[in-house]
């Protein structure tokens, strides 16, 4: 099934269409992830750590998805560390190289402004803690650069986090040339990659990455699994104190049929790395193209430095809200960087980052794409967006104070 498109039979109604493009939120399981994992709800369903043999038999599937996951990053498996999500790997690397450095005296993390909540806020918190943190700015195509990284460290810097690839413009940063100068500065580098895995190809020790976060439904694992990368010779403390599961640094039984879903998806993503670039790319730019096309309407990031299925944009004069339920209405699921799930009125971080005025911000849409789009999906993309952002101009105060050149953005 292509859950991307449940258009019945025969059927022409353009409102029978569903057309799921926000794969950087969330993926659907797929068949193969599902199949993988049923037999440890039914029949596998010993607890790894007990010794008879229903035990054992679900101890050998458990070290041999480690060692998958740890295959597909170049990664040892003795590096792998399974948990229950990206934010809590992200929360894991960044806490404990922090606390790490502070016993050498280093209280100093370089970060971006654009990074995901999850380390942000975590940076946050360390600063309340006494941290000194410098939030690197990523400029208009929303990249930082290596140089930049290097300008930031100082000989009390414990720890670099930066992200491979941005949540919500798809910005891919310079990750091999970040590691190389925190390598050669002798700095901890963490990257969390919960959009990049499956994307973009990525080898841990090549790019001299310490530390990695991954998370399992941006491939089409379940929801509540994550992974994180550490470097043997890394100091890890532990997360949570309990049994001997995770080599004793994070006690729990371990969650079985998800890790092992999780290998499967990391597996499949993987190995068709180039495939999917091959398919997704010229369907992103073909989308780009077109929403171009759209009076004052601006690509945000890199055009193509950038994940290949992501497509964000501002519309000038347009309220974000408004077009994504539009959007629903029409049966297309996508995201707006503005507002979103606090319930705050703010701009999304990251747009504010790259330097887009608020009420800019306030008109964003990401589209994601992924395994199950079609073609057929950005046509009909293509096809609904332009007269939906017609009608909610044609509502705007904005839009005609724009058209009377009283509000002139400068942006491209
Ligand atoms: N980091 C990035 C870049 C993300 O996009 C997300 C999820 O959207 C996370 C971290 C958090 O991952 P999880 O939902 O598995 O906690």
């Amino acid at each position: 099934m292509n859950p991307s498109n449940h258009k019945k039979e025969g059927s022409p109604e353009p409102m029978d269409r569903k057309v799921y493009a926000d794969n950087a939120a969330t993926t659907a399981v797929s068949p193969q992830v599902l199949e993988s994992m049923l037999p440890f709800y039914r029949e596998i369903y010993g607890n790894p750590s007990s010794l008879y043999s229903l035990g054992q038999a679900a101890r050998a599937p458990l070290e041999e998805a480690r060692a998958t996951v740890a295959q597909a990053l170049g990664a040892k498996p003795n590096e792998i560390y399974f948990t229950s999500c990206g934010t809590e790997s992200d929360n894991w690397a960044i806490k404990s190289a922090a606390k790490a450095g502070l016993k050498k005296g280093k209280n100093h993390i370089v970060t971006t402004a654009f990074e995901h909540h999850a380390v942000l806020h975590t940076c946050q918190a360390l600063e309340k803690e006494g941290f000194t943190v410098t939030y690197l700015p990523v400029h208009r195509n929303g990249i930082v650069s290596a140089q930049e990284v290097e300008a930031a460290l100082t000989d009390r810097t414990a720890l670099v986090t930066i992200m491979y690839a941005n949540n919500e413009i798809g910005t891919l940063q310079p990750i091999p040339e970040i590691g190389a100068v925190c390598r050669q500065h002798g700095v901890l580098f963490h990257t969390d990659a919960v959009q990049a895995v499956g994307q973009v190809e990525i080898d841990v020790k090549a790019q001299n990455i310490d530390m990695l976060s991954l998370s399992g439904h941006k491939l089409h694992a379940p929801k509540g699994i994550g992974a994180l990368y550490v470097r043997s010779g890394v100091v890890l403390p532990n997360f949570l104190d309990g049994g001997a599961q995770e080599r004793g640094k994070r006690g729990g039984t371990e969650n079985v049929a998800s890790i092992v879903g999780l290998a499967t998806a990391i597996r499949e993503a993987c190995s068709t790395i180039a495939q999917r670039q091959a398919r997704l790319i010229p369907m992103r730019d073909r989308l780009i193209a077109g929403l171009s096309k759209i009076d004052r309407s601006h690509l945000n990031g890199d055009p193509e430095k950038r994940l290949p299925g992501n497509v964000s944009f501002c519309f000038e004069g347009v309220e974000g809200e408004s077009m994504l339920l539009l959007l629903d209405l029409n049966g297309i699921s996508a995201s707006s960087g503005s507002a979103c799930t606090s319930g705050s009125l703010d701009p999304s971080h990251v747009l504010l980052a790259i330097g887009l005025p608020h009420e800019v911000a306030h008109g964003s849409l990401r589209l994601s794409l992924g395994d199950y789009n079609t073609e057929a999906d950005v046509d009909y993309i293509l096809e609904v967006l332009p007269p939906i952002i017609d009608r909610l101009r044609s509502m705007s105060p904005l839009w005609e104070r724009i058209q009377k050149g009283e509000l002139v953005y400068h942006l491209d």
